[in-house]
């Protein structure tokens, strides 16, 4: 295989901490039949990518940073041919020249379990995407043809644009978000509200034991009150993920819904404020605040003389995050937690768990399978994923990665908000 250049430059950090180096490095050949080698066109900066930079990851030798990106497939390994069959689609269907969208892990779809080959990009294990060229192992099942987003539309709106600043949403944070807001929407606590049907009639119910049917829980019990914790790139969609899917509830089975979206921080509340004010409805009746954690707890409290949530998705990845989670919920209630925690120890005994029978959801979003519903909802909401640099919009700009060790720096002290990298810039 021959490439053009034989070197590349990409983002390279250094332990222990806080060291980061735009460098020369080989470029990824493939190794494996299920290789693809992608031309990258813009690489994303996220806030996980902060817990290696500030040397909280546990790692302990030069990586090549980034797990979110998108770009072209230059070349492809042997498995993927025409009419290859028994196997993920896009051993078949990827050509060389294809447009890509690479969550931010290895997914083979083929294990049929969560992947044992979910390696992160920009881990030691396997280089990341905040570089001109990166090696996709597993690829069929992993890369996401952009084509097949433009497919989702209906005709008349095939020649919509579709930004590529707004692809690179769906390589993590939107997938990420939407999964926080589904996987609590479809929890056994939560499902009594969205079905209509009390606990324990909304799951499996042993056939010799159903001794009467259910009533219908009353209109006025059909209420969530959801608080999200954390308002940075992942918190806001999020929070756009879960007013999409309570008022598509409201409409089509009249649930209330109240919700709260919490930040300490000014300026991330005003990026909710500002998205909100693009995506609201104005015939839909649910309520909406943004609020800082004082006022988020007040606002619960009024709203549910001090019961407390229903709800709580978690997306920060810290144990003031998680100790501000259990004061908001109510017993029976649910946190669903995203944000990336490593350590110490969460803050909980068992004690305060069992006296409000908390249920927990944890961990990393499922990234290839939610992508195409992710998709949809980016298709749906061009008007805040689609804009760069723009009141409403989440990606603050797009710079060279020459340009990395300043914006790592600048995004480290929250002066910035989500940025791309343009690699050939
Ligand atoms: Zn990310
Ligand atoms: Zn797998």
């Amino acid at each position: 295989m021959s490439f053009i250049a034989e070197t590349q430059r990409a983002v390279k950090w250094y332990p222990p901490a806080y060291d980061i180096r735009i460098e020369d490095q080989p470029i990824p050949q493939l190794q494996e039949p299920d290789d693809a080698i992608v031309k990258v066109t813009l690489a994303g900066l996220c806030g996980s990518d902060l817990h290696i930079y500030r040397g909280h990851g546990g790692v302990e030798s030069p990586i090549i940073c980034g797990h979110e990106f998108v770009g072209e497939i230059i070349s492809l390994g042997k498995s993927f041919h025409y009419g290859v069959t028994g196997r993920p689609e896009g051993y078949a269907e990827l050509k060389v020249g294809d447009k890509v969208i690479a969550p931010f892990t290895v997914s083979c779809r083929e294990c049929h379990s969560r992947c044992v080959h979910s390696t992160l990009f920009g881990s030691p294990s396997l280089p990341g995407g905040q570089a001109q060229y990166v090696r996709v192992p597993k690829a069929g099942g992993t890369l996401f043809k952009v084509d097949s987003i433009t497919s989702l539309l209906p005709p008349s709106e095939s020649g919509r644009g579709l930004e590529d600043s707004s692809l690179l949403l769906l390589a993590d944070i939107l997938p990420t978000g939407v999964f926080a807001a589904i996987q609590a929407l479809q929890h056994p606590r939560i499902a009594p509200f969205v079905q209509g049907t009390p606990f324990p009639y909304n799951g499996y119910i042993p056939s010799g034991l159903l001794a009467e049917n259910p009533v219908p829980l009353p209109q006025e019990d059909r209420s969530l009150t959801v608080a999200v914790v954390g308002l940075g790139p992942v918190g806001i969609c999020a929070t756009v993920s879960l007013l999409d899917m309570l008022t598509d509830l409201r409409r089509t089975s009249a649930l209330q819904y109240r919700v709260v979206a919490i930040d300490p921080t000014e300026a991330r509340r005003s990026k909710m404020q500002s998205v909100f004010a693009a995506i609201s409805e104005p015939t839909d009746a649910g309520s909406f605040v943004v609020a800082s954690i004082e006022e988020g707890k007040e606002v619960i409290s009024q709203w549910t003389d001090s019961l407390g949530c229903n709800v709580v998705l978690e997306v920060v990845g810290n144990n003031s995050a998680l100790t501000l989670a259990y004061d908001l919920i109510r017993p029976f209630g649910l946190i669903s937690s995203v944000g990336v925690h490593s350590s110490p120890p969460v803050p909980y005994t068992g004690k305060q768990l069992y006296d409000k029978n908390v249920s927990f959801d944890f961990g990393r979003c499922p990234v290839r399978a939610t992508l195409p519903f992710a998709a949809k909802l980016l298709l749906k909401r061009q008007d805040i994923f689609g804009g760069v640099g723009e009141e409403a919009s989440l990606v603050d700009k797009i710079v060279g990665i020459e340009e990395a060790k300043e914006v790592y720096e600048e995004f480290d002290k929250g002066r910035c908000g989500k940025v791309l990298f343009n690699p050939w810039k």
